[in-house]
């Protein structure tokens, strides 16, 4: 069965169970699904006579003798030698004496070898070959093409293709076609028992590439076809229609005119609200580029046609930015505005739910705490998730269930290239502001070693004495937020001494709402000239005076966490800095800090970002409540991705819940797999 658990597959036993668990692998099903990390071409035996160096090839030969030495560091080496009638080779072990005894039992047989070639004055040689005696069975290790496994300690190449080779025999045939006949014709996949069986033992180049195109095209499908059942569902749902004049009131708020950008992006959410159905709809803007005006705009619609709203993000300092923000633009307008958030105390939390619940609020500014069961809004219109990257579906989802099909806008830094956003977003309307607003200047950004970090801090006083503002961020300790205090606390003391005549403030996510937000508004007052922090700061604060970020210890960072980082500065019109300090060790982090010295484009990052992760920790599939891609690339199968992309649209256009009898594979499979993320659908 494919849901057994792994054990139960004949060579694997409690034992080996556990080291196949430290690959993921828990069920009968895991193990066909463990893809090979690539194939080697096996099938054709090079003549030893035509053996060229550094190649990596199979021979077929006859066992001529075996004889052993003894190196003089006292290393028992055992040679083998192969004869193909074209020449001699021999094959080497170290350190395994009984070697020479084995193959002297095999002297006149025939074995086939696989390796890398040494040429040298001795001969040709090939040390720690694959081998095998030729024998009446199919080898699955030589002679063909043959998979290799991504693997951990304590499980051989060799183990992993004979255990998986015995899973494919019992399970291949059990595999269920969850795409409908008619489509797999139309695209001419394979059964999904021959594209199984083929993935990891090939029969040739281009049985291997159809195999992966069928799996391919399966993890998109059923992606696709959950992300049509979604959008389906918002389309369906009756919604209300808000119509207001907006423009007219921004302009006499805002102290700025907004962008082209902003206009167009204000006018699309402007017609979503005056239809019919919910808006579902995503905003895309790098670092800076203005979104919050969007929200704001969004806000305006909605409490003048008389409904609440609530705006969450992912951290309290963020929180009380825009709460600060927010208010300060409505309040004149006679738009009540509350901030609820996890740090306040019980008789303030209790009060703010009250507001929230009698309607004596419109507009609710917070964090997770908004997810508590006892919010309870009077009516709430439209739902506004900021940072939307940092949150999952069932967040989403438990923020709309307040509301009676509300509105929805989300907001996100993270910007993707279209075909991207397809797979993630699928579901969501997409608009990008692809403008930042007037009279800014790219920010400069440098990578120092650390035995310059004494350098970057004068840098930072020079600035600071021209009347600027930094901030300086502690290097990232994942395993614990009381270490990660004490790394910021500990870098602000270095730093008052460092710079005794510069003004030093902390910020960390250790200290209380009351604290932080004094901290922060001394900032923004300019009382704190240098304002040491966790990476708390990475999303959203603006402070526009702010001219110079340090980053410790920067190598420690993501890309996307080193440019939202850097988005703190170049929010204003004076220039701008961003110093990375760092001397990194892996090749991976060199790389992370080049592009970052290259480029202040969120996009080029992003995609840099993506080649140098992979889609699957990039998107956080799992996140966003949809199915991982173990072997589509979201970046080279873009074909295979719109073709199934429109045969699931067309699919749902047809079948809406999944009923027909063609479909019910398909609804029980997505049931059964994805049954969390897809409760509110009604299908099958
Ligand atoms: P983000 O997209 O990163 O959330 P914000 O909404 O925080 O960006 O805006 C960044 C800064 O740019 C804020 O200080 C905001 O007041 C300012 N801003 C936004 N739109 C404009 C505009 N059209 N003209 C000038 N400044 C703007
Ligand atoms: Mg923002």
């Amino acid at each position: 069965m494919l849901e057994s658990p792994v054990r139960y597959i004949k060579g694997v036993g409690e034992k080996r169970a556990y080291v196949l668990s430290k690959l993921g692998i828990h069920s009968a099903r895991d193990l066909l699904y463990h893809f090979p990390r690539r194939w080697e071409d096996r099938r054709y035996f090079k003549k030893i006579g035509e053996l060229i160096d550094g190649e990596k090839v199979s021979i077929l030969g006859r066992v001529i003798d075996a004889e052993s030495t003894v190196s003089r560091k006292g290393l028992v080496i055992v040679k083998a030698i192969i004869d193909d009638n074209s020449g001699i080779a021999y094959l080497t072990w170290f350190n395994q004496p009984y070697m020479k005894g084995r193959f002297k039992s095999l002297k006149g047989k025939r074995i086939v070898a696989y390796g890398t070639v040494k040429r040298s004055k001795w001969g040709v040689e090939i040390e720690n070959p694959e081998w095998e005696e030729i024998g009446g069975e199919d080898s699955l290790n030589l002679g063909r093409i043959v998979p290799i496994y991504p693997l951990t300690e304590g499980i051989s190449q060799l183990q992993m293709r004979k255990i998986i080779n015995s899973a494919l025999e019992f399970l291949a045939p059990q595999l269920v076609e969850i795409i409908p006949p008619s489509i797999r014709e139309k695209r001419k996949l394979m059964p999904i028992s021959v594209a199984m069986r083929e993935i990891h033992f090939p029969t040739s180049a281009k049985d291997l590439s159809e195999a992966r195109r069928r799996l391919v095209y399966e993890e998109f499908f059923l992606l696709q076809v959950i992300i049509a059942l979604r959008q389906k569902e918002y389309k369906e749902e009756k919604g209300r229609s808000l119509e207001f004049d907006v423009f007219g009131e921004l302009e006499r708020v805002l102290p700025f005119k907004l962008t082209e950008a902003q206009r167009r992006v204000i006018e699309e959410v402007a017609r979503d609200m005056r239809e019919g159905h919910p808006m579902n709809r995503l905003i895309q803007g790098d670092v800076g580029s203005g979104k919050t005006v969007v929200a704001l705009a969004a806000i305006l619609i909605a409490v003048r046609c008389g409904y609440q709203c609530a705006l969450m993000a992912p951290t309290e300092i963020l929180a009380e930015q825009h709460f600060i923000v927010l208010s300060n633009m409505l309040f004149p307008l006679g738009i009540r505005v509350t901030l609820l958030v996890g740090g306040l105390t019980q008789r303030e939390k209790k009060l703010a739910k009250q507001l929230i619940t009698q309607g004596e609020t419109d507009l609710v500014v917070g964090t997770h705490a908004l997810l508590e069961e006892d919010v309870e809004f009077k009516n709430l219109g439209l739902v506004i998730i900021d940072e939307q990257h940092r949150f999952g579906v069932m967040q989403r989802a438990t923020l709309r269930q307040k509301g009676l099909n509300p509105e929805v806008l989300v907001m996100t830094a993270t910007p993707i290239p279209r075909t991207l956003a397809l797979t993630v977003y699928g579901d969501l309307d997409i608009s990008v502001i692809d403008e930042l607003p007037p009279g800014r200047q790219p920010i400069k950004t440098f990578w120092v070693p650390k035995s310059r970090r004494k350098w970057a801090y004068s840098f930072v006083r020079e600035q600071i004495k021209k009347g600027q503002q930094a901030y300086a961020v502690c290097p990232l300790i994942e395993e614990s937020e009381k270490l990660q205090a004490e790394a910021a606390e500990k870098l602000a003391g270095d730093l008052s001494r460092l710079l005794p005549d510069i003004r030093v403030g902390l910020l960390h996510g250790q200290m209380r709402p009351k604290e932080k937000e004094e901290i922060m508004q001394a900032f923004r007052e300019g009382k704190i000239e240098l304002l040491v922090s966790t990476p708390v700061i990475e999303v959203g604060i603006d402070v526009a005076n702010a001219t110079v970020i340090v980053i410790e210890d920067a190598d420690r960072f993501g890309l996307a966490q080193l440019h939202q980082l850097r988005g703190r500065v170049g929010r204003g019109e004076k220039q701008s800095y961003c110093i990375l300090i760092a001397t990194p060790r892996g090749e991976e982090a060199r790389k992370r800090l080049q592009v970052m010295t290259e480029t202040n484009d969120g996009f080029r990052i992003a995609e840099e970002d993506l080649a140098i992760r992979g889609p699957g920790e990039f998107f956080g599939t799992r996140q966003h409540g949809l199915p991982d891609l173990k072997l589509a690339n979201i970046l080279k199968d873009v074909k295979i991705l719109e073709e199934a992309r429109e045969d699931a649209m067309e699919l749902i256009a047809n079948d809406p819940h999944l009923r027909k009898h063609e479909h019910r594979l398909l609804a029980r499979e997505i049931r059964e797999r994805f049954g969390e993320a897809i409760e509110m659908l009604d299908i099958g």
